[in-house]
């Protein structure tokens, strides 16, 4: 099974592909969670994306596109992923598109998660994120200040560089005009797109997602 998570930035895609990743038990693949982690390993890519990823703009095409090649390549991706942050502009979903054919990956489910603008931007001003294992909470979440409520990580728990309110109108901006078409290109393409609202109840979002997964693949074992 392979799930494409779309949609704005700060709408979940993160939260939920974790789940997926453990619940389906397939690799999670965040293209901005690989871009940080080359940064903080300042890898010749994490040079290059940095200023990049802190303005909110996009990395060039041809970087992702082959950071994906990369990925796929990964015996552990064969069978089935959860692909959060790619494609994000039509050129990635066209290349996406030739990969996953040449390696015989069908039976892609996208998982369109929306909300509104003002709650995304409250989210993501509010978000903190941690260094350690990657999860991310809202302020509200957090019991002890400093440590991660999901991994226990002292100190690990930080504000993302392009969490701050004019970056976050800039990655809002760059998503409305460069990766909403993606959306438009998957329609074309006869995907199959499940449609849901992202400002639920995290757990509820997961099961209806889980739900919808399921019976795609009811129905991609009957025709
Ligand atoms: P969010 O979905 O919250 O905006 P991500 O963690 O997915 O954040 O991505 C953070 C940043 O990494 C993006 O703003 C962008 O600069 C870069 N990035 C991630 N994925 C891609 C991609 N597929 N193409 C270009 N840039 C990307
Ligand atoms: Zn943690």
């Amino acid at each position: 099974m392979f799930l494409i998570v779309f949609g704005a930035p700060g709408v979940g895609k993160g939260t939920q592909a974790k789940i997926l990743s453990e619940r389906l038990n397939i690799p999670h693949i965040s293209t901005g969670d690989i871009l940080r982690q080359a940064v903080a390993d300042a890898s010749e890519l994490g040079l290059k994306a940095k200023k990049i990823m802190d303005s909110g703009e996009l990395v060039p095409d041809s970087l992702m596109i082959s950071l994906i090649k990369e990925n796929f390549s990964n015996p552990k991706s064969a069978k089935g992923f959860i692909l959060d942050g790619f494609p994000r502009t039509v050129a990635q979903a066209a290349s996406l598109d030739n990969l996953m054919n040449e390696l015989k990956m069908n039976n892609v489910l996208i998982i369109y998660l929306t909300a509104n603008e003002d709650e995304i931007v409250k989210r993501l001003t509010q978000r903190l994120a941690c260094s350690e294992c990657k999860s991310i909470f809202s302020l509200s979440e957090i019991i002890e200040p400093d440590v991660c409520p999901n991994c226990g990580a002292l100190n690990g728990l930080y504000h993302r560089n392009d969490d701050k309110e004019d970056v976050i109108r800039n990655r809002i901006e760059v998503f409305k005009s460069a990766t909403l078409p993606v959306l438009n290109y998957f329609e074309l393409n006869n995907k199959k797109i499940f449609e849901i609202d992202g400002l639920g109840a995290i757990e509820d979002i997961a099961v209806e997602i889980l739900d919808a997964v399921e019976k795609f693949a009811k129905e991609k074992v009957v025709t």
